[in-house]
Parts: C-alpha cells; sequence; structure tokens
C-alpha cells in the first residue's frame, strides 16, 4: 500500500509535543504558537505571523480583513482549490475567474487585465502544485490600479520567486499545515503580513473579535479560528527541518521525471521556469489527448495496486454550488478545463521511500505498455 501522502516527523515533534503535555500549556495560549508565529512569519520575511485553525480559515480572515464585502470582485484562478472562491463567496463578493497556462499550471497573468473593472478589489493569487505564479506583472497591475494583493501559498513553503520568498508577496498571505503540505501541524494554518493594523485586525477575527479592554462586547463578527499550542509545537519543529524537506520534494520529483520523461502521452511537471524550480507540493500528470489511454484507466490500474492517487482540482466555473448560485453562467476556460479532466498526481509524501517511487513508476509503465 503506497498512500497519497505520508507525512515524515522525525525531528523535534515528540519533544516539544511532549513539552505541552508536561506544561499543561495545550490551548492557543500557550507558547509554542507565538513561537511558531515569528519564527514562521520571519521565515517569510514578514513582520506578523497571525497561527489559525487551517488555511481555509486563514482565507476566510484574509478576505475579511482586507475589506471584501457584497459585490467586490476579486481576480482568481478557476483552476484551485475551492476555499479561496468559498472564502470570497461567503462574504458576499464575486470571484473574476482566469485560465491557467498549460506548462505551469498557474494562473495566466497576460489574461489579468481584461478582468479588472470599476468593482475590482482584489487580486487573490493561488500558487499551484510546485511552481509560483508569476508575480511582478500582478504586483504591476495591483499597483497600477489600486488592487489589493492575497497571497494563498498553501503549496509554496520554501518556494521562491526571483529569489524572493513566496508568502511575501501578499498585503497578507497564507499558508496551510496540512499534513501534505511541506510544513504540517496536522491541521493549521498562517497569514502573514506586514502592516500591523491589518495584523491586530486579523487577531481579532481569529478570536471571536474579543475586545482587550470589554472582552464580552462585541463590534464586529469574527470566527474560533485558534491554533493549539499542540498544533504550533508540531510547527516549530517541522520549521527547523523545511530545508531538509524541500531538497527531499525535490529529490522526489527529479526521480520521477527521470523515470517518466519520454513516455508518449505524458505530461509532466514542468522543472523549472525562468525565476523558480518546482518544490512538487504534488508531483502532477497530465494525459495528453493523443495518448492511447486515459486518466481513469492509469487511476484504476494503480489503484488495483494499491497506489493512492488524487485527481486535480476541478474549476471553480464548474462547481455545482457556484452554478446553483448563478456564478460563472455560461463561461469556459479550456486549458483549466482540460487539466481537471485528464490530469492526477502520484504519491509524493515525505514519507515514501526511493522503492515506492519505483513501484509507482513500474505500474504506470505496466499500464501504459511502456515496460
Ligand atoms: C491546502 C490548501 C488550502 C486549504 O488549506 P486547509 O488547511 O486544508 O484548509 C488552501 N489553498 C491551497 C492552495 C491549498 O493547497
Amino acid at each position: 500500500m503506497i498512500p497519497v501522502n505520508t507525512p515524515r516527523l522525525c525531528g523535534n515533534e515528540k519533544k516539544y509535543l511532549l513539552e505541552c503535555i508536561e506544561t499543561g500549556w495545550i490551548s492557543s495560549e500557550g507558547p509554542f504558537v507565538q513561537r511558531f508565529e515569528s519564527e514562521f512569519s520571519a521565515y517569510c520575511n514578514r513582520k506578523h505571523g497571525v497561527a489559525v485553525a487551517n488555511g481555509s480559515a486563514a482565507l476566510d480572515i484574509a478576505v475579511k480583513a482586507i475589506g471584501i464585502g457584497a459585490g467586490d470582485e476579486v481576480i482568481m484562478p478557476t483552476f484551485t482549490i475551492i476555499s479561496p472562491a468559498q472564502s470570497v463567496v461567503q462574504q458576499g463578493g464575486i470571484p473574476v475567474l482566469v485560465d491557467s497556462d498549460p506548462e505551469t499550471w498557474n494562473m495566466d497573468v497576460s489574461q489579468l487585465e481584461e478582468k479588472i473593472t470599476p468593482r475590482t478589489k482584489a487580486i487573490l493569487v493561488v500558487h499551484i502544485y510546485g511552481l509560483p505564479v508569476d508575480m511582478d506583472p500582478v504586483i504591476e497591475l495591483a499597483r497600477k490600479h489600486g488592487l489589493k494583493i492575497i497571497e494563498d501559498a498553501a503549496e509554496m513553503h520554501g518556494q521562491t520567486y526571483k529569489g524572493r520568498k513566496c508568502g511575501s508577496f501578499g498585503d497578507i498571505s497564507v499558508f496551510s499545515f496540512y499534513p501534505n503540505k511541506h510544513i504540517t501541524t496536522g491541521e493549521g494554518g498562517m497569514l502573514v503580513i506586514d502592516d500591523d493594523e491589518l495584523a491586530e485586525k486579523c487577531r481579532g477575527y481569529r478570536n471571536l473579535c474579543f475586545q482587550p479592554q470589554k472582552r464580552f462586547v462585541h463590534s464586529d463578527l469574527g470566527w474560533n479560528y485558534r491554533m493549539t499550542n499542540m498544533q504550533a509545537a508540531l510547527g516549530c519543529a517541522q520549521l527547523e527541518q523545511i530545508d531538509d524537506t524541500v531538497k527531499r520534494k525535490r529529490e522526489i520529483g527529479a526521480l520521477y521525471t527521470e523515470k517518466l520523461k519520454g513516455i508518449p502521452g505524458l505530461q509532466l511537471p514542468q522543472v523549472r521556469t525562468e525565476y523558480a524550480e518546482n518544490i512538487y507540493w504534488v508531483y502532477g500528470i497530465v494525459v495528453e489527448d493523443s495518448a492511447p489511454f486515459s486518466v481513469d484507466d492509469l487511476v484504476a490500474h494503480l489503484g488495483s495496486k494499491r497506489i493512492g492517487t488524487r485527481p486535480f482540482f476541478w474549476c471553480m466555473h464548474e462547481q455545482p454550488v457556484f452554478q446553483t448560485m448563478g456564478l460563472f453562467d455560461g463561461t469556459s476556460y479550456p486549458v483549466a478545463e482540460n487539466m481537471a479532466r485528464n490530469g492526477f498526481y502520484v504519491p509524493s509524501g515525505l514519507g515514501m521511500s526511493n522503492d515506492d517511487i519505483d513501484a509507482v513508476v513500474a505500474a504506470l509503465r505496466e499500464r501504459i505498455g511502456n515496460d
């Protein structure tokens, strides 16, 4: 059995967790929370870190704190996990979608400017699968049109764009620490921010908008999205290992590419762009139209060998929930639609061995008839 992800917890995780239990600090009041916030935000070259319960919670807070409300338009990729779109819609905002680049799988930034209207408030960047979005054109457009940037860096711990850390580009940038991310706290997330006032606002939204002076008197609505000391303890231990983690993920990616390249019909992840080297949050494969096998064939065969896979994200404009709401009527984004239909990813967790990689490759070759 090779699961699609197995985490690796081989540093100080156990020691720090024991410390939580021995000291009795298990809630969000414990000392690891602030330590993780300051260490992780410093790692991203940001002034403030606001640790939260998960990455989707971080997006909820980011969208509200940046001021997205009824009728405000937010430009984002159609090819993404639902979290960023859901956060915008739940605040009454309207996602305005952009198609993907067929090579990097990120949003095609050349299509951004035509989407800007007088109601556009923000660009919500989502870095996909291992390569960052081409940020310079995004930053330039945001400046020119007075737009905010929210950066979803949930798949980008340790990645850089032209040498600058991912997570350093948004007015607010967010991370997830789910077990398949490069740093995990089991469940968890963080907002990283430079602006003092914005950070204070986010801390309020995380903590039910309790007020420092009159705790149980509320002048706004937030959430209980706090992170526990135990989660933060894991986070501190994981952050100590981030360089090794990125190195190993790149190794896994390079091994797959070396063993799979040249097989007709498979589009493999782009190894590098002029601005970044892939960190392979996941190792994605898109089955090309010309292939004599389908994505379902490959997924079924791997499944029969007890090898886990996941389909690619499903586009936002094709989500039944948004269609029911009358969003995105009659729109089409052909590149993203093709990726969603023909893409899947194979196991690439930090807990897997090189033998596991060989087993996945052998199973793929067996079905493709290329062994
Ligand atoms: C994982 C992920 C999220 C959601 O994070 P959770 O912690 O699972 O809520 C959001 N955005 C992206 C791009 C992700 O990959």
